[in-house]
């Protein structure tokens, strides 16, 4: 089918042909032609990538009138970055169309200019609730007179709180007008909209109901969490020409992956809602110019990314709501690409696993985490291939003479090796005793994170609280996550007994861990903390007596053993690393201590600029 057979004007094809589409997609092929011949309220089930903007964009241009100041159109978008995306995209789909006038109206910028903007004569705005409602109570926009309504990313919206916003904005709009909804997934709330504010919307439904983008394949790598971080630099390693949106849970994780990556010398960025609207357009221009490779990112940050050549998705952590994944996985995969979508899971998690495959109705390919030596041939074959597509840039040629001289006796082969071994052996360096991180591989006695195997480099504590202080492990390790401002990996084997409990750090945490609780109280009481002699082993000490024993009486004899225990297994490079308050871990910690890359945890390579 082409686009003049859906229906649209001649304005709005040379628009099409301008921005060089050949074809409508499916959401397209099936939305345009309803749009434009009926009045119709409309559910879409499709992602974003499918080309739904232009679904329900140029039925929209080609009905309203231009001729008019009047706002006929409202477009919701749950981020600035969305609203700011759908406001560009209908500026170039109208751009033929003269008088057009589209708005973007978001929070964070100057709500006068906005106001300004609309008083023009706004016939399209598109908007963040939160910014429209505000707008709305000032009199400073009337949408009493719309025909069209769009929910773009309903599900997102209501994922983050916009239900009552949305609520409110509707009321405020004639009850003949047409709601066009789109959402990626259906989940309970978003169907409740419908029935609530649609009059027996049309359906239609890219692809399966709630599947995920077909072009994207879905892998899975089990490791200890303990290990999470270092898998990820792996599966960065091992694809040099990534480029990538890495998602966290928290801003903290978030902004945590970022900064050490960026230590360990990535082209990596952070984006997140505690950073500023300046410096959050910064990273995605950065992004979008590829100077960032890995963009680590909260999901409610990463809603707006429009960037269509993501070659992975990485979920470092998985997130709570399996709708959230599907949203993770459709950033790549985008306008007919082939993407991956990885997910580094611990051995508790892989149940999650499984229920993902249920709802987007893929499996997921189990991959093991590629060895060091495995990385170091990726490395040194993605080089080659460099060089071999490398133009020759001739401004070198007035040195020529003084190289050649150089080498005029290293043969070809030599000469190969020599160069390839410059950029390769920071790598092989750096990987070449490197551990197996795949969770079957590490030795018998591996278990799950919260249980894990033995570490040399974990230190075990005591801590005066228990489940008579109404913790589980869950909460004492988010407890102590929040306390010590460490991250999700950086507490393994939290094990909660009736009045006290046990729980691991790394090493590297021990001062952090000894100076946050030295007089550290809540609620009126003391809570202590000891580095505990118990080995991870979990004991029931029975009630009363641990508190005693694991406080107070082995407080100096444990502390001191911490400490030689530290000492023993410390090298040079691991003790200049105790200091290190980020909690940042290497992996040559338990290989090489290689001198190449000291004080890094990788080899750093060359930045693009
Ligand atoms: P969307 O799903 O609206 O976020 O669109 C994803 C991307 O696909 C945008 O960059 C659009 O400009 C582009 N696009 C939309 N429709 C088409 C089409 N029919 N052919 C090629 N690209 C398209």
């Amino acid at each position: 089918m082409t686009f003049e057979e859906l229906g649209l004007e001649a304005n709005l094809l040379q628009a099409i042909t301008d921005m060089g589409f050949k074809e409508p997609s499916e959401v397209q092929e099936k939305a345009i032609p309803v749009l434009l011949q009926e009045d119709t309220d409309l559910v879409a089930l499709a992602q974003t990538g499918t080309g739904k903007t232009a679904a329900f964009g140029f039925p929209m241009l080609q009905k309203i009138d231009v001729e008019s100041r009047t706002t006929q159109g409202l477009i919701l978008s749950p981020t600035r970055e969305l609203c700011l995306q759908i406001t560009n995209e209908m500026k170039n789909y109208g751009k033929h169309l003269k008088g057009l006038n589209v708005t973007a109206i978001y929070g964070g910028a100057s709500i006068t200019d906005q106001a300004k903007q609309v008083k023009k004569g706004a016939q399209i705005i598109v908007a963040t609730p939160g910014r429209m409602k505000d707008m709305i109570s000032r009199r400073l926009v009337d949408i009493s007179k719309i025909e069209y309504c769009v929910l773009d990313e309903a599900d997102e919206m209501l994922n983050m709180g916009f239900f009552e916003d949305i609520k409110d904005i509707l009321s405020h709009t004639p009850d003949d007008k047409s709601t066009w909804l789109f959402s990626a997934t259906m989940p309970k709330e978003v169907s409740i909209i419908a029935k609530k504010f649609m009059y027996d919307p049309k359906e239609i439904t890219v692809g399966n109901k709630n599947e995920s983008t077909s072009t994207v394949s879905h892998e899975y790598y089990l490791v200890n969490a303990r290990d999470r971080y270092q898998a990820l630099k792996r599966l960065a390693d091992a694809n040099p020409d990534i480029f990538s949106v890495v998602f966290c849970r928290t801003k903290r994780d978030t902004q945590k992956v970022a900064e050490n990556l960026i230590e360990d010398g990535y082209n990596a960025g952070a984006l997140h809602g505690d950073l500023s609207q300046n410096q959050r357009d910064l990273v995605m221009k950065s992004f979008r110019n590829k100077q960032i490779q890995m963009l680590v990112a909260t999901d409610v940050a990463a809603r707006g990314i429009d960037v269509d050549d993501i070659t992975h998705v990485i979920n470092y952590q998985l997130p709570d709501e399996i709708e959230t994944y599907t949203h993770r996985s459709g950033r790549t995969g985008r306008a007919g690409k082939e993407g991956i979508s990885m997910v580094i899971v611990s051995k508790s998690e892989t149940r999650k696993i499984k229920s993902i495959e249920r709802i987007i109705n893929k499996t997921f390919e189990k991959k093991e985490i590629p060895s060091g030596i495995a990385i170091c041939e990726v490395q040194l074959m993605s080089l080659a291939n460099k060089i071999h597509n490398t133009e020759i840039n001739h401004e070198i040629d007035p040195y020529l003479d003084n190289i050649n001289e150089m080498f005029v006796d290293t043969s070809k082969d030599e000469l190969i090796k020599k160069f390839f071994s410059v950029e390769f052996t920071r790598f092989y360096n750096y990987y070449q005793k490197s551990k197996d991180l795949n969770v079957e591989a590490q030795n018998s006695s591996s278990r799950d994170s919260n249980r894990g195997s033995s570490n040399p480099n974990a230190v075990r504590f005591f801590i005066n609280v228990g489940k008579k202080d109404g913790y589980n492990w869950q909460s004492l390790k988010d407890f102590l996550r929040d306390t010590l401002s460490l991250g999700q990996d950086d507490l393994f084997k939290v094990d909660v007994m009736d009045s006290f409990s046990f729980f691991n750090t790394d090493k590297a945490h021990l001062t952090k861990v000894a100076e946050v609780f030295t007089d550290f109280k809540v609620d009126g009481r003391f809570v202590n903390v000891e580095v505990s002699e118990d080995k991870g082993r979990v004991r029931d000490r029975g009630r009363g007596r641990g508190r005693d024993r694991g406080g107070r009486r082995s407080r100096d004899g444990d502390r001191q053993g911490g400490e030689r225990r530290g000492r023993r297994s410390d090298g040079p490079r691991n003790e200049s690393r105790s200091g290190d308050r980020s909690g940042r871990r290497s992996e040559s910690r338990s290989g090489s201590g290689s001198s190449s890359n000291s004080g890094s945890g990788r080899p750093r390579r060359s930045r693009r600029r």
